[in-house]
Parts: C-alpha cells; structure tokens; sequence
C-alpha cells in the first residue's frame, strides 16, 4: 500500500554516492515512473509523481537516495 505524501518531505538523489556507471535499480521498483534517468547518468526525481513510498531508499546500495 501507497503511504500518502507528506507536505514538506521529499526524495532527493545525492549524485555525489552515484557511480553513474550503471542502469540505475530503483527506476524498475518505482511504483509510479517517478525516478528518470539519462543514460548512466545520477537519476533525478519527478517530485509530482512521487509518493514517498520510500523502496528508491532500499534498493540504492549507494545510498543515493536519501530523505530530504
Ligand atoms: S519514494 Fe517511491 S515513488 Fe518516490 S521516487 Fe522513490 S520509489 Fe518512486
């Protein structure tokens, strides 16, 4: 189950832990498409689609992704 998005909470991805040598894995367990990325490139995230469900956090082993 979805949890509703909180105001004043959101996902942000720190380029700075991303290798940026592969395809990124959070994309295929983003339940709404929310995460883009270019290429191999540090993925970025499309703050309306979010839900703040939270599996990005998991499935980065970098830990890229990071509440902000
Ligand atoms: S928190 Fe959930 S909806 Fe938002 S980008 Fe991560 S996986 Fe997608």
């Amino acid at each position: 189950m979805l949890k509703i998005k909180e105001k004043n909470m959101s996902i942000a991805v720190v380029a700075q832990r991303c290798p940026q040598n592969h395809p990124c894995p959070s994309v295929s367990y983003c339940p709404t498409g929310a995460i883009i990325q270019q290429g191999f490139g540090a993925p970025t995230i499309d703050e309306e689609k979010c839900v703040q469900c939270g599996r990005c956090l998991q499935m980065c082993p970098y830990g890229a992704f990071q509440n902000a």
